[in-house]
């Protein structure tokens, strides 16, 4: 149960006097709210405002900066009403300090309201940008008008906040005040001498600190208040990974040992033999099954560099045990897939393969479920059907999941839940740096595939503009004729599914004007049957060109296919494209990657082409996209849905993480049940977080 003290914090900003159904409205759009659902006081809270104008600088008028907005200190010498009442002209104020003078232009004043503001004589604080008209200087409606009183009430330093069109600083200000006075003191969750040693202000105290700021210091992402609180949000990710950890080893683990059979059996079938890293990563697998520990190990390897062997000969080993295996991928075509691919393997070493998938038949379903009870399936291949309470092993002993970043934590649990010690692998094809591994896996086992299988050709990557279209159509058209198969990506336009459709599916007709029925078509809106049909034909050669939207994104494998357009380059982010482009150059002729852009490119566009052109390491790749994007985009977490951070940046806070890290891990160790008073402080931090997935599993141990 969420702790009562932050009920204040998890009711609805609507609840704030003075923000009505309209702003709140405003506020979904402008927060970037991690539960999907009304924008809470809590969501306000951690919307930090990016800058902030200092009111405290007074310059005089003759030296007042016209780049920034200004707080000058002035007399009221002059007023100037528009001569003709009905003109466009403005009123016209003058004011002066000693150092020169200065007109405040107002359009479509009101007289009344003018002589009652800034009656002549008086000492007023004006705000605003100053501007040289004419050789005069002007300010036309300044932002502020002050007098004495007013000036008192004024913030030393005005936060700046992130809008939506609609909203305004103002009302982000009130609102954001009203939610402070909302804050209750927290009991204290960071360790004691750390908290001390940094001399960190409390969390109540650090949000008073950024949304009513007392200097612009407060806006350096490395002020004890920002630390402070990026370091709550990476403590609260921390413990909530190493709570899901301690759970899974706590359940204990059985030691599954092989006997090496099958996994010969299959090693035999292959027409190659592993690579050194593959071994490598089976070696530390199998050690791992062997152990009485539950396994929680993270494979890393780039696209096309063999993980999906590794994961058929880690089930293998587990059936040699005796038990049963699970692989999940994320999408029906990917599990399909890999259990084609598997298939003749398991076959040969006689091991009972399934496929499960949300699409099964009713009866064909019951076949496989009853199957899956009874032991009589060793190894079951499916999609998130997998996670479904009717679905039952007899002992499942491992599951895999593939390009695990599509899940939550939630899943892979529920996954591992499924047995009563149940070895988890996890398989991510983006290359991740290591930072990022901790944030989002935690304190997992790292397995990686840095090798790729020999003979691997590099990819020739070229940029064109899409003006060049005739001569991609043509040069497609040769490749063709001699055999070769090509992939034609088209766009994310606009995040809208069906303006992608409708890209790809005029992009399909034009190339059939050309190659006829050599042309196939997949997106992401075709029923299941059908977008299998489409990835089969193009699998079996009927089809040579194969239009698709991002749908191929992740994991296809057809070694025949060489050569890979991609349209629109510009609009891909850098991984995307480097994991499109790893759907050709895996076999033994020579690929091609052609980038089609609109010109003019964008700066960010541009890098990413460049560096597209220049390497195939994945790894490289994803620190460069890390530095051009922000991180959550590197996993694709926008389109999953998985909470990203929002206090917390790992390019400058990624110092922390180790702290949290560690801190977490002390945590779950001396008090695994969050019992002791700082434990209760924890469950807070991971309630306001968005984290309680994880206190559930107290209860539940
Ligand atoms: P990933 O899932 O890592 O992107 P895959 O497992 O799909 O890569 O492997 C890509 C291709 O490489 C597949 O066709 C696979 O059969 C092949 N492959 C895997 N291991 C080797 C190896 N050791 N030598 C040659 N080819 C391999
Ligand atoms: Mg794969």
């Amino acid at each position: 149960m969420r702790p009562d003290i932050l009920n204040p914090l998890f009711a609805s900003v609507a609840t704030l006097p003075g923000v009505g159904p309209k702003t709140c409205t405003l506020f979904e759009r402008a927060l970037a709210t991690a539960h999907g659902g009304e924008p809470r006081v809590a969501d306000l809270l951690f919307h930090l405002p990016h800058s902030g104008i200092d009111r405290r600088a007074r310059p005089k008028i003759a030296e007042a900066s016209r780049e920034q907005i200004v707080l000058l200190e002035v007399t009221v010498t002059e007023h100037r009403p528009p001569q003709n009442a009905r003109g466009k002209a403005p009123f016209r104020v003058v004011v002066e300090d000693e150092t020169g003078e200065l007109t405040l232009i107002f359009f479509a004043a009101n007289h009344q309201w003018i002589e009652r503001s800034l009656p002549l004589g008086a000492k007023r604080w004006i705000s605003g940008k100053i501007e040289l008209w004419e050789g005069r200087l002007q300010m036309v409606h300044p932002d502020k008008i002050l007098d004495e009183t007013a000036l008192a009430k004024l913030p030393p330093v005005e936060p700046v906040y992130g809008l939506t069109e609609g909203l305004t600083q103002r009302a982000v200000q009130k609102a954001s005040d009203a939610a402070l006075s909302k804050l209750p003191e927290l009991p204290e969750w960071i360790d004691g001498p750390l908290f001390a040693q940094k001399r960190w202000p409390s969390f109540k105290a650090a949000l008073e600190l950024v949304h009513r700021p007392e200097e612009p210091k407060i806006f350096d992402p490395q002020h004890p208040a920002r630390l402070r609180l990026a370091y709550d949000e990476l403590l609260a990710s921390q413990v909530a990974l190493g709570l899901v950890r301690a759970r899974m080893k706590k359940l204990g683990g059985r030691a599954s040992v092989g006997t090496g059979k099958i996994s010969d059996k299959i090693l035999g079938e292959l027409p190659f033999s592993l690579t050194g890293a593959q071994v490598e990563a089976l070696t530390e697998i199998r050690a791992d099954l062997a152990s009485g520990e539950r396994m929680l190990r993270l494979v890393q390897g780039d696209v096309g560099s063999g993980k999906t062997l590794v994961a058929l000969l880690a089930m293998a080993t587990m059936v040699e045990a005796g038990r049963q295996a699970a692989m999940m991928a994320p999408t029906e075509i990917l599990a399909r897939q890999h259990y084609e691919r598997m298939l003749p393997l398991c076959e040969a070493a006689r091991v009972k393969l399934a496929l499960l998938t949300g699409r099964d038949k009713a009866a064909e379903r019951k076949k496989t479920l009853a199957a899956l009870e009874s032991g009589d399936i060793d190894i079951v291949v499916g999609t998130h059907a997998l996670f479904q309470e009717a679905v039952a092993f007899k002992d499942l002993g491992l599951a895999v999941v593939d390009e695990q970043h599509r899940f939550g934590v939630h899943q892979r649990l529920a996954l591992g839940s499924k047995g009563d010690a149940v070895d988890v692998l996890v398989m991510t094809a983006t290359p991740i740096p290591r930072t990022l591994v901790l944030t989002y896996f935690g304190d997992m086992d790292v397995s990686m595939l840095r090798e790729k299988p020999a003979g691997r050709q590099p990819i020739d990557t070229r940029a064109l503009p899409i003006e060049r279209l005739d001569e991609v159509v043509a040069g497609i058209g040769r490749a063709i004729q001699s055999g070769a198969r090509a992939y034609w990506v088209c766009p994310l336009v606009d995040e809208n599914e069906e303006l992608d459709l409708a890209a790809a599916t005029e992009r399909a007709e034009v190339l059939r004007q050309f190659f006829a029925d050599q042309v196939g078509l997949v997106h992401g809106q075709m029923k299941g049957k059908e977008k299998d049909a489409a990835m089969e034909a193009f699998q079996r050669g009927e089809t040579k060109i194969l239009v698709a939207t991002t749908v191929i994104e992740v994991g296809v494998d057809v070694p025949e296919a060489t050569i890979m357009v991609i349209e629109h380059a510009e609009r891909f982010g850098l991984a995307q494209l480097h994991q499109l482009r790893g759907r050709v150059g895996r076999g033994k002729d020579r690929s091609t990657c052609l980038l089609l852009y609109k010109a003019p490119l964008g700066e960010v566009s541009e890098a990413r082409i460049s560096i597209m052109r220049e390497t195939e390491d994945g790894f490289r790749i994803a620190e460069e996209d890390l530095k051009l994007r922000g991180e959550g985009e590197v996993l694709g977490t926008r389109q999953s849905g998985t909470p990203g951070f929002r206090l917390a940046s790992l390019d400058v806070h990624g110092a922390l993480l180790p702290v949290a890290r560690d801190d977490a891990r002390m945590i779950v160790e001396k008090d695994p049940d969050l019992s002791s008073p700082r434990g209760q402080a924890v469950r807070t931090l991971l309630y306001l977080f968005g984290r309680d997935e994880a206190v559930k599993l107290l209860r539940a141990g």
